[in-house]
């Protein structure tokens, strides 16, 4: 039978899988010979014991725990459960991934009737020993019993009231005893501390399935299975008189990461006190002038602490009648910024090398760079949630409509952008909100994929909300009605709703940015590049890092307001003859497109992809813009309407789109090529080094690639023509069927590039619409169907196992294929480190993704090299 329960010189920090990590650095600490209350610490497996048991405690762990408390009474000087000199017990919970307060904790344990006046007569502190009873009896009901804490408050502000007492400061030891025979009445809890300390070891293991828990749990990923464990550590107070008091503090300023340590402390106060905030804490500088020598031993213990651990701590310590006690140390919570400063810091410091540092921030981290984020201290009520489909915060106006928000926009004014759903048509008010929030669509909808693109904040599927745009109106599941005009506030990488202006931090570089960035492109194999289709796009996602564009999706270039008649007159036209004069015209816009994009990537890959989505997706939908559509054209409105009629489809998603298009409309196909290779010609000239990719999307057998590649080959032999030029170029295909993952092996043979498209291939895969995933994946995710949402982050398991099977069979069959994915997971840290393992060579992501690849990337490739 393994141990299960460890004293705290015991272990190390080593151990947080098996002792959590509270209990890991407990006994770290007690091994450097610091300060630390003893105790002893029961194991994670055995809360593991403990469920399947059905919520039991195995039979033996009581016999084991008393040895160890044998053990900590000798080293303490004191007994539990001995009223001349009692030893009292501190109960926490402890996970290996911390979970700050989210689980329960009791203190004062071991106290009943005797012992509290035995702790009386010892301290000769009644006001102090029958204040700690009625604090342990109140945690004990409330964390173990399960009673309702404000009535244990109430009753305390009841009796002041009847005394006409204004603070508890006010509160004699007779009071506090008054109040203990209350309580008493209240909770009927067990006088022998032994099975105190049983029921609370209980409650800790059952804490670890607490809402709140399960919740945190959920949205930090961390496993269920891991349990928590138990620390019981012997109590120190801070409440002992005025040259004792409760502190916590950081080794490094936790906001801006300067090297200055920093803290608050209370005196005569116990721990919870600093945590409630009820009162307010002095700085730590006034420990310095009042207790001078335990300042600099808490001083000299921080920078060991920091030193030993290479990481800014955050640390709780209490003096009681002026002896310094280590209570807690771990790894400090930070922002974004100090998050950077420290690592880069800490380098310079020589405490970590530069892989390290790469470890020590999260993509979070990286996007307090690129985006303003909604400070977290100042968040209020959130009145609806959504997907966090771009990050940052944004505040503004609301307005239902992309006109209106051209309207409002015009003067300065921020507004968000508020739609059920956003469509092609809806760009030119994208492109001027602040924020866009829609009910309806997941991470890959058309809301969601521009606002990436565009660097704007974004929230989509926010279901619980009702948005009727002819009323102006948005309701909340609460009833809260958002009218035209109201001030909201978006925090889209939370894929949080607010009322009013909540403040925001700022984005902006820093040196110490840019060095880690540096740090990052030095440790990383994967090559990052970006989705984009606009010049401004395309020379941003080069500032940010981008290595080349992985994806131009040509039609967005169609959607822009001047080409988008042409395109529909395109669409429209009665025969081929005057679709190619249409043609020609788009060529022209496209070609002069190209040319800009390939200047901005002069040297750079730039992979176009042929047209994609359902020609219907051009037409207008509405009974009047189709009537203003044929105005426009000429055309009579039930010539329109029947047009948009036929192209309507079914199963639009699995319809006449991709490379489908190139077979029955190769004219297109011809257009595109002639724009894209007239093009670098062009850039050519003007003495740049185009690199166009062709990519034909939505393949599902090698003979459609054959059909399209020699459309490709005769159009571009078209344009080079007999000119002496030395053009490089790629023709390749995107990998988003389960079709052309299966069959790799042979569209290997015709190819010289493969790039995932992940989001068709997740929607294919699972069989879940892309644009309609978001009304069931919350319940999916809630139920635990399954474990995120496979359009944020790649389903590593199914779709994952499709692409390593295309890129494995490819590869055996040609060699020198390039592989990339340009789905939206290319922007997801966890996708990135899965491409990195199967060994492609890039990721493409939205411009402002590029920095947040590039360091997970990196993370990926140091995190495998071990
Ligand atoms: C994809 O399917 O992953 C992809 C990149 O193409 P789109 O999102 O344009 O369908
Ligand atoms: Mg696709």
């Amino acid at each position: 039978m393994a141990k299960r329960v460890y004293l705290f010189n015991e272990g190390n920090r080593e151990d947080r899988d098996l002792l959590g990590g509270k209990g890991a650095n407990l006994c770290e600490m007690t091994n450097l010979g610091l300060p630390v209350p003893f105790g002893f610490i029961i194991t994670t497996p055995t809360c593991r014991e403990f469920f399947e048991n059905g919520n039991k405690l195995p039979n033996l762990l009581e016999q084991e725990y008393r040895v160890a408390l044998d053990l900590v009474e000798k080293k303490m000087d004191a007994r539990f459960g001995d009223p001349e000199n009692p030893l009292l017990f501190s109960v926490r919970s402890g996970a290996p991934i911390s979970m700050p307060g989210m689980m329960n904790t009791i203190l004062n344990l071991g106290l009943n009737d005797a012992i509290a006046e035995g702790l009386a007569r010892k301290t000769d502190n009644p006001r102090f020993a029958y204040d700690s009873y009625r604090r342990f009896i109140q945690m004990f009901a409330e964390v173990v019993m399960n009673h309702d804490a404000h009535a244990f408050e109430k009753e305390i502000e009841h009796y002041k009231k009847e005394r006409g007492y204004e603070t508890d400061v006010d509160m004699t030891a007779a009071d506090w005893q008054a109040i203990v025979e209350r309580f008493k009445a209240m909770a009927d809890f067990p006088q022998d501390p032994f099975v105190q300390l049983r029921m609370a070891v209980e409650a800790v293991f059952l804490s670890w399935h607490t809402p709140r828990a399960n919740v945190y749990r959920e949205m930090n990923n961390i496993p269920d299975s891991l349990g928590t464990a138990v620390t019981v550590q012997s109590m120190v107070y801070g409440n002992f008189g005025d040259d004792s008091g409760s502190g916590v503090a950081f080794t490094r300023n936790p906001s801006t990461g300067e090297n200055r340590f920093f803290g608050e402390f209370l005196f005569n106060a116990a721990g919870e006190d600093v945590v409630a905030g009820t009162r307010t804490p002095q700085p730590i500088s006034a420990l310095k002038d009042r207790l001078p020598a335990v300042y600099d031993q808490l001083n000299e213990t921080q920078a060991l602490l920091e030193r030993h651990y290479r990481d800014m701590q955050d640390i709780e310590f209490t003096v009681q009648e002026g002896r310094f006690y280590m209570l807690q140390t771990r790894s400090g919570k930070r922002t974004g910024r100090a998050s950077v400063k420290i690592a880069v810091d800490m380098v310079g410091e020589g405490l970590i090398n530069e892989k390290e540092a790469l470890l020590r921030v999260s993509p979070e981290h990286v996007e307090a760079f690129l985006h303003p984020m909604v400070d977290p201290e100042a968040k209020t009520d959130i009145i609806a949630t959504g997907l966090p489909a771009s990050p940052g915060g944004a505040t503004g106006a609301i307005v239902f409509s992309a006109d209106e928000a051209v309207e409002v926009a015009r003067d300065g004014t921020a507004v968000i952008l508020v739609r059920r759903e956003t469509t092609p048509e809806d760009i030119h008010g994208m492109k001027v909100a602040a924020g866009i929030l829609t009910e309806l669509g997941g991470m890959t909808s058309h809301a969601a994929v521009v606002a990436r693109g565009m660097g704007v904040c974004a929230i989509t599927g926010a279901s619980s909300l009702s948005v009727n745009a002819d009323a102006g109106t948005a309701t909340t599941k609460d009833g809260v009605t958002l009218k035209r005009g109201d001030i909201i506030t978006l925090d889209g990488t939370a894929g949080e709703v607010m009322l009013g202006d909540i403040p925001k931090t700022e984005a902006s570089s820093s040196d110490d940015f840019q060095t880690l960035l540096s740090w990052a492109d030095k440790h990383r194999r994967l090559k990052v590049r970006a989705n984009a289709e606009t010049p401004e796009d395309a020379i941003r996602a080069r500032e940010l890092g981008a290595e080349g564009i992985g994806l131009c999706r040509t039609e967005h270039m169609f959607f822009e307001a001047e080409r988008i008649d042409l395109m529909r007159a395109m669409i429209l036209a009665p025969d081929r003859k005057a679709r190619k004069g249409y043609l020609k015209k788009l060529q022209a816009f496209q070609q002069a497109d190209m040319v800009a994009l390939f200047k901005a990537m002069d040297g750079l890959p730039v992979t176009v992809r042929l047209l994609d989505p359902p020609l219907h997706e051009f037409l207008p939908h509405g009974e009047e813009e189709t009537r203003a559509l044929a105005k426009r054209l000429d055309l009579h409105s039930g010539q329109v309407q029947t047009a948009v009629a036929e192209l309507s489809e079914v199963n639009p998603m699995l319809g006449f789109r991709g490379c489908r298009l190139s077979v029955v409309y190769p004219e297109i196909t011809r257009m595109q090529v002639r724009a894209i290779i007239g093009a670098a010609l062009s850039a050519i000239e003007e003495g740049y080094q185009p690199y166009p990719e062709i990519m034909i999307p939505l393949t599902v057998n090698v003979r459609e690639i054959r059909l399209v590649g020699d459309i490709i080959d005769a159009s571009i032999r078209k344009v080079l023509g007999e000119k002496s030029v030395s053009l490089r170029y790629k023709v390749g295909t995107m990998m988003e069927t389960p079709r052309a993952c299966l069959g790799a092996d042979r569209l290997a043979t015709a190819v010289e590039f493969m790039s995932f498209g992940t989001n068709d291939l997740t929607q294919m895969t699972y069989g879940f619409s892309r644009d309609d995933a978001g009304r069931f994946i919350p319940q999916y995710l809630d139920k635990k169907l399954i474990e995120h949402d496979p359009f944020i982050s790649l389903d590593q398991r199914a779709v994952g196992r499709l692409m390593r099977l295309a890129v494995e069979e490819s590869r055996a069959v040609a060699k020198g294929i390039k592989y990339g994915i340009c789905g939206e997971h290319g922007g997801d840290p966890r996708s990135i480190q899965f491409c990195h393992e199967l060994g492609l060579d890039y990721v493409s992501c939205s411009p402002y993704r590029v920095p947040v690849a590039r360091v997970a990337a990196a993370q990926a490739h140091v995190l495998a090299e071990g």
